[in-house]
């Protein structure tokens, strides 16, 4: 039983009914949740700067994704259909609920792993936004078990500990390495637990925040210690920040995110 064989007299009702019948109903069997109305503008041109500036920052390149929650609704996101963040416009912001379903897709292609966004929503109620990306220097801590710290004070925020998903746990030796199902992404935001960043062995990181400037700065902020940081390592042994530098660090940071955010914008917006 799908969406688009089910009898035109089954009704929304009996569609949920014979939906609960089947198990794993593949999503595009699904009903399209309703929408919680427009977001804000305000909103929705932070989400394109956000992207924009993302790629501009080096953070993510053809892939990645950044979304937010809807400003009248936390039950639902943001998030681009799928495609370069670099080239993505207010029209192309796509509405999902939680369960990474979205509201009207109008035959456009959502991105794989949106369910890295829904399910991490789903058990943070403090987050609002969500930076998935490849970024290059990242990669190498995900991979080797060197462990990510924060070298400087702009990246405090990966004091309290950057842990580092193992898919084979979850899904076995022979995924594609992509967080493309709800089981996937609840794992992924279960290891995450109360971090700010997690990194994925193989395959990239994710950052989440209290706003689109704060997830923002800490994906482009990640990246740029995970290059300190290689550096530091071929000159001798590090002293990281400890756990309360880093907090007060990041304390004083949270306050600060506009400045850079700004330029940033200013920068990869110009390049439009
Ligand atoms: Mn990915």
């Amino acid at each position: 039983m799908c969406f688009c064989c089910a009898p035109a007299s089954l009704g929304r009702r009996g569609l949920f009914a014979a939906a609960a019948a089947v198990a794993a109903l593949p999503a595009w069997g699904q009903t399209p949740p309703a929408s919680a109305g427009p977001a804000s503008a305000a909103l929705l041109d932070d989400l394109v700067a956000a992207n924009r500036i993302l790629y501009d920052q080096g953070v993510v390149d053809g892939f990645g994704h950044v979304s937010v929650r809807h400003d009248t609704d936390p039950n639902r996101y943001l998030l681009s259909r799928s495609m370069a963040p670099a080239l993505v416009t207010r029209d192309d912001i796509l509405e999902y609920d939680l369960d990474s379903v979205p509201v009207d897709a109008l035959g456009r292609t959502s991105y794989l792993e949106r369910f890295i966004h829904g399910e991490l929503y789903k058990v943070r109620p403090d987050v609002i936004a969500i930076v998935h990306s490849h970024s290059p220097a990242v990669i190498p801590f995900a991979d080797t078990g060197v462990k990510l710290q924060p070298m400087n004070h702009i990246a405090g925020f990966l004091g309290t500990g950057v842990p580092v998903f193992e898919i084979r746990d979850t899904a076995g030796p022979a995924t594609d390495m992509l967080i493309r199902n709800a089981s996937l992404g609840h794992a992924l935001a279960a290891a995450l637990g109360d971090h700010t960043v997690i990194l994925m062995r193989g395959h990239g990181s994710v950052a989440a925040a209290r706003s689109i400037r704060h997830v923002v700065f800490r994906a482009v902020y990640t990246e740029v210690n995970a290059r300190m940081e290689a550096e530091a390592l071929k000159l001798g042994t590090p002293i990281f920040l400890n756990a309360e530098e880093a907090a007060a660090a990041a304390k004083t940071n949270d306050a600060l995110v506009d400045r850079p955010w700004e330029l940033w914008k200013q920068r990869a917006m110009g390049k439009g």
